[in-house]
């Protein structure tokens, strides 16, 4: 299974030569599995654009799985080149609400914001609830759960093939009561336990988030705290602050790897494939 970074980057796109190491794009994973005509792809942030148009005709089916609708994950959508293709199936997955998801996400993808309505699009789309039970896509099995997030947020469980790939963008469980040392009722821990990857917003320096409390993100050492507890193999901080250059996150790495003998620490890098060959993964150092 390969898991590849499109984007990285939280909050807003940010190209320049300051993030050209770890990714200016925001939040896009792309997850291959053993199926090459079925991917799995989680957020559409402006990295799916780059990663559509890498997508050949062998792709039939794709599971896009939005952990919310914050502008930064779904901003790429009308960029996206498969929604075009009659021939690919394209379901997409988001948290639960009682507006229906096509008049949610319809409120960019229209007039005047977006030329093209979802309605309009080639592809055969379907709409679906993030499934808080195990829903089998293929050769995977995906599940998602509410986590701590401002407006309606989900995490993303992904298995294939023996691995566990737990995606949590944007995700602050210190706000938990019991965070980081009860895994009971720490939010996000369900899907996140025993990952071979966890890919966990890491947005914040520990002195930063301080000042960000309630803003819906983690700070470097709290996603370390939360790999621990939830026991990961491996964690991609992920969700990259605009504010910071490929020198400032590269020194929260350090910070991070440096406060945990338990967990194979990184930072998320636009570009960078992580495969799931044998039980471990395996991340290109930063
Ligand atoms: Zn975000
Ligand atoms: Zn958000």
């Amino acid at each position: 299974m390969n898991v590849t970074f499109w984007g990285t980057r939280g909050s807003i796109a940010t190209p320049g030569p300051e993030t050209a190491a770890y990714g200016g794009d925001t939040s896009c994973v792309a997850i291959a599995g053993i199926d090459p005509e079925h991917l799995v792809i989680l957020d559409a942030g402006t990295g799916i654009r780059r990663l559509g148009s890498e997508i050949g005709p062998r792709v039939r089916r794709i599971d896009l799985l939005l952990s919310h609708l914050h502008l930064d994950h779904i901003v790429g959508l009308g960029f996206f080149a498969p929604l075009f293709r009659p021939d690919v199936a394209v379901s997409v997955w988001a948290p639960p609400s009682t507006t229906p998801l096509l008049e949610r996400l319809g409120r960019y993808l229209s007039p005047p914001l977006f030329p093209v309505r979802l309605r309009d699009l080639a592809c055969e789309l379907e709409l679906r609830d993030a499934p808080e039970e195990p829903v089998v896509r293929g050769a995977f099995t995906i599940r998602a759960v509410p986590v701590i997030h401002p407006d309606t947020a989900v995490g993303y469980r992904v298995e294939a093939g023996g691995h566990v790939i737990a995606y949590l963008p944007d995700h602050e469980p210190a706000l938990g009561p019991s965070f980081p040392f009860e895994m009971t009722w720490t939010s996000g821990a369900t899907i996140a336990l025993d990952a071979d990857l966890l890919i966990h917003d890491g947005q914040y320096a520990p002195d930063e988030y301080t000042e960000r409390v309630g803003w819906g993100h983690s700070s470097t050492l709290d996603a370390v705290a939360f790999a621990e507890l939830t026991r990961a193999r491996a964690l991609a901080l992920f969700h990259h602050d605009p504010w910071h250059d490929d020198s400032r996150v590269a020194h929260m790495t350090r910070e991070a790897q440096a406060a945990t003998g338990a967990v194979t620490v990184t930072a998320a890098r636009q570009g960078a494939t992580v495969t799931l060959g044998e039980r471990r993964a395996s991340v290109p150092a930063p």
